[in-house]
Parts: C-alpha cells; sequence; structure tokens
C-alpha cells in the first residue's frame, strides 16, 4: 500500500500526464485563477478509475475538467486535483446508424462537424459552444430553445468508487443549465440524432454561428453567461443587468460586455477576485433594482 503523502508520487506512476501544482490560468477561457493541486490526464478509463481510487483512498477531492468554459478557479487556488480528458482516448467517436458515441473530451464543435459530415442532423444547436461534451451534459448546456439533454440516449460515467455506470437521461435529473450528476466523471456518451441533407444541417450550422457572432462577445476571454436567465420571469438576465446600466461596469480588468450584457470579459490583467466582485455587484444591483436574485451559471471552484 501507498502511504497517504505520496500520492503525487502515485500520481506520476499513472498512465497518461501528472502536472502537480498547475496554474490554472490557461486551463479556463476566463483565463483568470490560481494554481490547483494537480491536473491529470488519463490515458484510458483503466487509470482514470485508479486514480479515483487513489483520490478516495487518501481524501483528495478530484474533479472532471472538459474546456473550463463555464469555471473559474479563485486567485488562492484549490486543493483539488483536475482531471482532464483530453487523451485520444476520450476523444472517440463512433457512428452507427442515426446513432453517434463519442468520447466526453471530444469538444461540441467538433461533434457537430461529425454528425453534419455523416448526414445526420438535431445537434446543430450546439456549434459555438466553447465545451467538452462532459462539461456541457453535467451542465446541460443549450442554445436556440434546445439542450444537450434533448438528443441524449445514455451517459457512461465513473463513480466515486470507480465503477462504470451507465445512465439513462431521465435518471440524470436534467433542468435548465443543470443535472443531479454531478459528482460523476462522465467517460463517453451516445445521441440519437435524424437522418437529414448535409447541406441542410450546414446551413442551420451557419445560422447558428451568425447568430452567436451577432450576440455573443468574442472580443476579450469570458465564460459565456455568467447567470441564469430568472425562471419565473419572461425576461433574461442579460436584459436585467442591461436595464440597471451594468454594461462596461468595471473592476479592475474585468468588465461587464458592452455587446452581452450577462457576459464578463477579461479585458487583459483581470484576477478572479476582480470577476467575483463584479459578480457581486451586478448580483445586488439588480436585485435592488429588479427584485430578483440572480443565480450563477458561472462555477467557482472550491478551496
Ligand atoms: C463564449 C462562450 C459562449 C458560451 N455559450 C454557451 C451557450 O450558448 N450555452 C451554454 O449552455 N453554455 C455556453 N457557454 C458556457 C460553457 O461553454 C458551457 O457550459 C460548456 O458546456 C462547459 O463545458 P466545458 O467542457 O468547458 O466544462 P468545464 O467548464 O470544464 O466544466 C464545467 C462543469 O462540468 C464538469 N465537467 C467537465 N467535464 C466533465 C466530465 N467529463 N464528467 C463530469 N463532469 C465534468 C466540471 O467539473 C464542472 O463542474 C459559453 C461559454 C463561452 C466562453
Amino acid at each position: 500500500m501507498y502511504k497517504k503523502t505520496q500520492s503525487k508520487k502515485v500520481f506520476h506512476n499513472l498512465d497518461g500526464r501528472f502536472i502537480p501544482n498547475v496554474v490554472m490560468k490557461p486551463y479556463v477561457t476566463m483565463r483568470v485563477g490560481g494554481p490547483a493541486k494537480g491536473l491529470y490526464i488519463p490515458k484510458r478509463i483503466r487509470d482514470l478509475k485508479e486514480s479515483v481510487l487513489l483520490c478516495k483512498r487518501d481524501k483528495i477531492s478530484l474533479q472532471p475538467l472538459g474546456n473550463g468554459s463555464n469555471i473559474i478557479v479563485p486567485d488562492k487556488g484549490t486543493r483539488k486535483i483536475f482531471v482532464k480528458l483530453t487523451s485520444p482516448f476520450f476523444k472517440k467517436v463512433a457512428v452507427c446508424g442515426n446513432n453517434i458515441t463519442c468520447g466526453a473530451g471530444l469538444s461540441l464543435n467538433k461533434f457537430c462537424n461529425i454528425a453534419e459530415k455523416n448526414g445526420l442532423g438535431g445537434a446543430e444547436f450546439l456549434v459555438g459552444i466553447p465545451g467538452t461534451i462532459g462539461g456541457a451534459i453535467i451542465q446541460n448546456a443549450g442554445a436556440q430553445q434546445s439542450e444537450i439533454s434533448d438528443i441524449l440516449k445514455d451517459i457512461r460515467c465513473i463513480d466515486r468508487s470507480g465503477n462504470l455506470i451507465i445512465l439513462m437521461p431521465q435518471e440524470a435529473g436534467f433542468k435548465y443549465r443543470l443535472s443531479s450528476i454531478k459528482g460523476l466523471i462522465i467517460v463517453s456518451a451516445t445521441f440519437g440524432l435524424k437522418r437529414c441533407k448535409r447541406a441542410t444541417a450546414q446551413k442551420k450550422i451557419n445560422r447558428c454561428i451568425k447568430e452567436r457572432l451577432l450576440n455573443q462577445d468574442y472580443t476579450a476571454p469570458s465564460a459565456g453567461c455568467v447567470f441564469k436567465n430568472p425562471k419565473t420571469k419572461k425576461i433574461s438576465a442579460g436584459r436585467l443587468i442591461d436595464r440597471c446600466g451594468l454594461k462596461g461596469a468595471r473592476i479592475g480588468d474585468a468588465v461587464v460586455s458592452c455587446k452581452h450584457a450577462n457576459f464578463i470579459i477579461n479585458k487583459g490583467k483581470a484576477t478572479a477576485k476582480d470577476i467575483l466582485n463584479l459578480i457581486q455587484f451586478i448580483k445586488k444591483k439588480v436585485e435592488m433594482e429588479e427584485g430578483v436574485v440572480l443565480e450563477q451559471e458561472l462555477e467557482v471552484i472550491s478551496w
């Protein structure tokens, strides 16, 4: 048996890559944040399972990381070890009839392109969301009135005891930008799509990209929408923030986008603290002026 204090060494012994004390800035699209205890990129499922068991034994929190497009790590960092499924094994794709099975590390853009190339429609709404299959399922990512759970057939995950389990979508508690399976590590999923002409899928993809470029802010690093749209109101979070006159509001280099008020962009040297302070400022102002308590979509990684 390994000693508890040797967990870093043991990670080095697993197949894949382990980076200790890793600064997380380059791994999140907002480009802010402090160090994590480590980042592990397993080669295959066997290594992932071993890392899960190792962390369970040593009481280390292991958090999956996709493309980091919906999270920030505080400046002081985190004691967690991130596990990133970017090795080729976790990006595999198999097309069978109208179904596509793919690894959790595959990007949503690649997934959409593969669907289109195979004459399969129904996934176009995901194009341009800069996440991975795993991150998108956990968040139930969506756009254009559709959500990833609409096209899911099953999800394969590793639980905290290292067991491989298969879930049906109805077991995952999907709601608006939410699932109940946080804590599991998604390794792959199958999607059910519909036959369509490639030209039709391509047209839809182009339309989705055009709309994104028109409405969203791609001029600086961001994590997309910071807040969820309120359930009870027919107005979006972005519109509420805009009505409070907050477009352009700034703390350090963290700025409320002038194009999309639900985006906070990093104008260069923003810190996680700047972002978090700006979030609090927006929340307070919207509650005071609009009577709405905004719920965060952006996840802040705990210590
Ligand atoms: C410019 C921009 C535009 C965006 N537009 C949209 C949009 O239109 N709609 C939308 O819904 N979102 C949007 N987002 C937000 C974000 O891209 C999505 O939430 C995306 O699904 C997050 O995926 P990720 O791989 O980056 O996850 P991460 O940010 O890396 O992680 C998010 C959560 O998922 C968990 N996770 C990641 N991988 C796994 C896994 N394999 N197993 C289990 N848990 C996992 C993480 O632990 C974390 O809790 C946008 C972001 C940006 C920057």
